[in-house]
């Protein structure tokens, strides 16, 4: 194994190829890696790393994994951020003259895995292109599990941005011109994580994009797919159809026809709202669990969870979309019994687009094919149901299920129940689906029975009891003996192998009758091959049949599953209109009602509108509930414009454009940024964006910085919001600086909150209910008492209070009094005299007066002394 024998070269060749990649060379049942691919993949795999010249100036290191587990392999090293080319042989080696042909049939990288098992079944597995044009930039993602395939075109990196936090792509691909380069500068944080590729700049190009498409599809012209004038958008398409042909090859069977959305149709969510709001993850530890989706997702189909994941992430602006979601929820809502037959039934529906791709991607085994089988054998009864809503748009989705009772039938008639995972040994066909494998099924079987004749024949003719016909893959069929009986060998069988207590013959007639069996069971595997991949093709025509009755599926589960979430929490259908107005009476948080709290969750009120009360500044204690209730607004929005119900006795939601949020502590010390230089950003990305249509979330701004330069700009920013009429947002403003609260006496449309607490005894309860007015003091110590400060630092820290409140300062401005400082002296006297008589007392409480001896006593007094010294 030198680098100039034929496979080797054969390798180099095909290595030459693929530089950026891990190959994997197939050699028989093997994947063998060869020099640098082997050292990298050894060391992450934690497989042994050989070599065949060992010693030799030639050595080439190597190292491989069978090829029947390859998948998991794979899979670690694309986690490691590898990308792997599969290197097959793609001639028979039997028929091969020389070395046997070899070719690489696809590359697997992270946003191209096609082993279904190692994805997370309810999310979306994205590979992104952008492109970029002189004033706009092109985005397409494509998931090739399922086939997804969807473009739009933005203005603004901030969209960009946006969109890359809701697609949340594995792997990108880009130019690497100019455009590529923007981009690149401009997406830093955010690209960092990911794979990037660089593709040649010419494939940028107006005329290659609209050619690429044209002749992927097989269409004339762009028309029917909706980006005929977004120009940008068709390079992001025709550049990530140029790389998923250079890495699938022609598996792309399954691609659904692109898709063209447009951002403007949906609310917009910027990276930083959505992480805050916690959408589909917590910012704790970005788990679902926690999140809005957590509680949202009753879905009980993988397609249904991405669907709902989708929606999501793009609210709807249109009224009449949403109205729809609405009512079919509400039909099924009030239909419990139809409902939980639907769900019942969606219960047994695999992920049918996953399926579909495995199936147009050749990776499908039989067992796929049941899969897709029994899924489609529930579409009848789900359609049965959905035939008793009187709703419009159940029965739209209803008309567009599709059973494939054509398909159907085929797989019923031919795939056994429970087959095999592997394809290549049989047991995949039923009998009488095929009349040459049935008769090969009659030889092999009557075959056995041969072989099982003639081992009693032979027993009686020689009279040895103990001869037995056996088979080995070497020898096939062969007659064993014992040396016992060696004398009584007949003089035709031919001996083929000594062992050391038997011997091994063969004669004429066994392997006469061997060459039938193996015969036939060798055809019967070819068969049942030919016939599995025939049906295999056959479902893949079915492709598009499949996919549309897997999304209207998909849309029926999120469906239902909203409306069991609605009946379970009742929930109400919130009123929408254009009125710009949110009223919510008695609001909970979708999340945290469902939490286990010690207390029971107290709902609140919310009015914000154009004329009276566009700004509300809300203030209150610490951990009195201010964050919550802001979020809970925010989060019932964005519920009701994905056309769920919301958790409330009564709902009014004027349709937002945008929400914002600006929620504090929110650290990005990972990315490098100052907590400050972060919340000043996000706070220009609101107001450079908000429009009067908007709903802003301002949580104590001005936070990460002195006390004076906060509240400076936290009085800025509220009155700019308020008097700037391209602005002029529905806003909550939540703030620990009091000041803010005489914005209300000068701005009209600013009314002040305030989270209700009671005092008692210098403690303080909270009350979580939102009232009208200022707080009237900042509990901060009662807090601080609340969270365990030492009794100590609570007595210093009120009498430090009443020193600022009386109002000095020193000649910079400071509340830094002299009088503190002066206090601070006798502070840390009374401080010590505590620690002291503490100390003292522990010491004298732990002596039992009977036993002390009167030495002991001595010892004890000199050491109290001491103390006190
Ligand atoms: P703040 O922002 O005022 O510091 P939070 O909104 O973070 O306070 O609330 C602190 C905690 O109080 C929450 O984690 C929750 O456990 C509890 N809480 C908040 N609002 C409510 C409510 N309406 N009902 C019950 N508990 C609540
Ligand atoms: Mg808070």
């Amino acid at each position: 194994m030198s680098t100039t024998t034929p496979l080797m070269r054969q390798f180099l060749e095909i290595k030459a190829d693929y530089q950026d990649a891990i190959l994997f060379f197939r050699l028989g049942d093997f994947y063998e890696m060869f020099m640098d691919d082997a050292v990298i993949a050894a060391k992450i795999l934690g497989i042994t790393l050989t070599s065949r010249n060992k010693g030799d100036e030639d050595a080439v290191p190597l190292c491989g994994v069978p090829y029947h587990s390859s998948q998991g392999y794979i899979a670690k090293l694309v986690a490691a951020g590898h990308r792997v080319a599969i290197c097959e042989q793609v001639e028979d080696p039997k028929t091969a003259k020389g070395i046997v042909k070899r070719e690489v049939v696809k590359v697997v990288t992270p946003g191209l895995i096609t082993d279904t098992d190692t994805l997370e079944p309810k999310e979306n597995n994205y590979l992104l292109a952008l492109a970029a044009t002189a004033d706009a930039f092109g985005m397409a993602c494509v998931d090739i599990t399922t086939g997804a395939f969807r473009v739009t075109q933005v203005e603004t990196i901030a969209q960009v941005e946006s969109e890359i936090s809701s697609i949340r792509p594995r792997e990108i691909v880009m130019g690497e011109g100019e455009g590529g380069q923007r981009l690149q500068r401009q997406l830093t944080q955010l690209l960092e994580p990911l794979m990037c590729n660089r593709l040649p700049e010419w494939i940028f190009t107006e005329d290659y994009a609209r050619e690429q498409i044209c002749s992927f599809y097989a269409v004339a012209n762009l028309s029917s797919f909706g980006c005929a004038d977004l120009p940008a958008a068709r390079q992001a398409a025709a550049a990530i159809l140029y790389y998923l042909q250079q890495t699938q090859k022609d598996q792309l069977k399954h691609l659904q026809p692109l898709s063209t959305y447009h951002v403007r149709d949906s609310m917009v969510l910027d990276d930083a709202t959505r992480r805050n709001l916690e959408l589909t993850a917590t910012l704790q530890d970005g788990k679902k669990k926690g999140s809005l989706l957590g509680v949202l997702d009753r879905t009980v189909t993988a397609m249904g969870g991405r669907t709902l994941r989708h929606w999501i992430h793009y609210p709807l602006l249109d009224l009449d979309q949403i109205t729809k979601r609405q009512s079919a929820i509400s039909e099924l809502v009030d239909n419990s019994l139809l409902r939980l037959d639907v769900r019942e039934a969606l219960d047994g529906v695999y992920d049918l687009e996953r399926l579909n791709g495995k199936i147009s991607m050749a990776g499908a085994n039989p067992r796929d094919l049941v899969a897709l089988r029994d899924s489609l054998a529930r579409i009848p009864a789900i359609a049965d149901y959905l035939d008793s809503f009187a709703d419009p748009y159940l029965k739209e989705l209803q008309s567009r299920l599709d059973a494939l009772p054509d398909l159907n039938a085929l797989l019923t008639r031919a795939i056994a129940d429970e087959p095999p995972f592997v394809v290549r040994d049989g047991g995949i066909i039923k009998d009488h689906y095929h009349e040459d494998l049935d008769e090969l099924r009659v030889i092999s079987r009557e075959g056995k029975g041969w072989i099982a004749a003639m081992e009693t024949r032979e027993r009686e003719r020689t009279g040895i009891s103990s001869l037995k016909i056996k088979y080995n893959r070497v020898f096939g069929y062969f007659i064993e003996v014992t040396h016992r009986h060696l004398e009584r060998i007949p003089d035709h069988y031919q001996r083929k192998q000594t062992l050391v207590n038997a011997e091994r013959y063969i004669t004429a007639e066994l392997k006469d009758i061997e060459a039938k069996v193996l015969g036939a069971e060798e055809r019967m595997a070819e068969l049942e091959y030919s016939l599995f991949q025939d049906i295999r093709l056959h479902a893949a025509a079915q492709s598009e049949r499949i996919q549309r009755s897997a999304e209207a599926l998909a849309i029926v589960d999120v469906l239902t599953a909203l409306a069991d979430l609605s009946h379970e929490r009742r929930y109400v259908c919130p009123r929408m209109d254009h009125s710009g107005k949110i009223r919510i009476d008695a609001g909970r948080h979708p999340v945290i009602e469902g939490m286990p709290l010690q207390e029971a969750f107290v709902p609140n009120d919310v009015l914000l509108d154009k004329q009276e009360n566009q700004l509300l500044i809300i203030t209150g204690p610490n951990m009195a509930g201010k964050s919550t209730f802001m979020r809970q607004v925010a989060l019932i929005t964005l519920m009701a414009q994905i056309g769920s119900h919301v958790p409330a006795d009564e709902a009014q939601i004027g349709v937002v454009d945008r929400i914002f949020t600006r929620v504090g502590a929110s650290d990005n010390l990972a990315k490098g940024e100052s907590t400050f230089m972060v919340e000043m950003n996000e706070t220009a990305n609101i107001l450079r964006h908000a429009t009067p249509d908007s709903l802003i979330i301002l949580d104590e701004i001005g936070r990460g910085t002195s006390t004076y330069d906060g509240v400076s700009i936290a009085w800025a920013v509220a009155e700019y919001v308020h008097d700037h009429p391209d602005v002029a947002a529905k806003t909550l403003f939540a703030t620990h600086y009091h000041e803010l609260t005489d914005l209300a006496s000068s701005c009209t449309r600013v009314k002040n909150f305030n989270v209700a607490v009671k005092e008692w005894n210098d403690q303080i309860i909270f009350l979580r209910k939102i009232v009208a007015g200022s707080a009237s003091r900042s509990y901060g110590i009662q807090v601080g008492r609340l969270a365990g400060l030492p009794e100590a630092v609570i007595q210093r820290a009120k009498s430090i209070l009443k020193d600022l409140e009386s109002g000095e300062r020193d000649h910079r401005g400071n509340h830094c009094s002299k009088k503190i400082r002066e206090n601070q002296a006798s502070f840390q006297l009374s401080l010590f005299e505590q620690d002291l008589h503490q100390q003292l007392r522990e010491r004298l409480e732990g002596i039992d007066i009977s036993h002390l001896t009167p030495l002991a006593a001595l010892n004890l007094l000199a050491e109290m002394k001491k103390l006190i010294e």
